[in-house]
């Protein structure tokens, strides 16, 4: 999965970056591996919560329609909702306008033992904020710097950042918002203003590039994740995911007592 990972410093060019790509994995195999890591990562998750020592964060960018709720429902399917959480950054209520823009955001970062999965995140603030000209870019070009030492200072505190774009292509996102608005069902997760936002495809694709190629580094990178199969967008970023946790070494503590011995009546 390293291929999808951008290297820092690297200048990303959507372009380049397939959302079609499957890996070469069909999708029953893909759906046998997902079941596979959704058993891992329940695991994972609980010697993360038991050990008590590492935080993990996990960011979700993508376009509207991109599948980050898709995403969180079965990569996390399995794992306990004690020690997982999910923070939806939706348009910013007066009080955090009132503030930095990192102020909403730092307040959920995850402690010791926890997962914090961000369901858009800081990242708005160049993206959205960016291409609706909210702020005047003398403002927002500061703040790809921001974001690099701010997730630095986590990082160096403890935790463990992995940040995830879902890459959909135009097409795709018209066939899924065409599949809305033919699902009455699905009605609640449509506004008109989606297709405004769809007209601006070209400038949030500027925004995401810059976004990628500016704040992708080594303690925590973006990865690019082909998400027009949503089985194989799942795979990527639940292999990336175990992987990662596997790398951390973690081990259950000791018990606080000598257990040796013990005879219960
Ligand atoms: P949804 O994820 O569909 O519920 O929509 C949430 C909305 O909040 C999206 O349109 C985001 O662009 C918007 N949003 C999130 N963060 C910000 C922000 N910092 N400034 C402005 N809008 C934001
Ligand atoms: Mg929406």
């Amino acid at each position: 999965m390293d291929r999808y990972r951008v290297a820092a410093g690297a200048e990303v060019r959507l372009g380049d970056w397939d959302p079609e790509d499957t890996g070469g994995v069909d999708r029953d195999t893909a759906k046998h591996r997902i079941e596979e890591l959704n058993h891992r990562l329940e695991a994972l998750q609980e010697l993360l919560y038991a050990e008590g020592k590492h935080k993990v964060l996990v960011v979700l960018q993508a376009t509207d329609t991109g599948g980050k709720d898709g995403t969180i429902r079965r990569v996390f399917e399995g794992t306990n909702p004690q020690g997982v959480k999910v923070a939806s950054f939706k348009q910013p209520t007066p009080l955090e306008l009132a503030h930095d823009y990192l102020w909403r955001v730092h307040a959920h970062a995850p402690g010791t033992g926890e997962i914090v999965i961000f369901n858009r995140s800081h990242y708005e603030d160049v993206l959205v904020v960016r291409v609706h000209d909210l702020v005047p870019e003398e403002r927002w070009s500061r703040r790809y710097d921001h974001i690099l030492a701010f997730e630095q200072l986590l990082a160096d505190e403890g935790t463990t950042i992995l940040k995830f774009f879902l890459h959909i292509s135009r097409d795709e996102q018209k066939e899924r918002l065409q599949a809305r608005l033919d699902d009455p069902s699905k009605h609640w997760k449509f506004s008109l203003g989606d297709l405004d936002e769809r007209k601006r495809w070209d400038d949030y694709r500027h925004a995401f590039e810059d976004m990628l190629s500016r704040t992708s580094s080594d303690t925590a990178p973006w990865y690019v994740v082909p998400a027009n199969h949503k089985w194989y967008r799942d795979l990527v970023v639940a292999s990336v995911l175990a992987a990662t946790l596997e790398s951390l070494g973690m081990a259950y503590p000791p018990p606080e007592d000598d257990l040796s011995g013990v005879v219960i009546e």
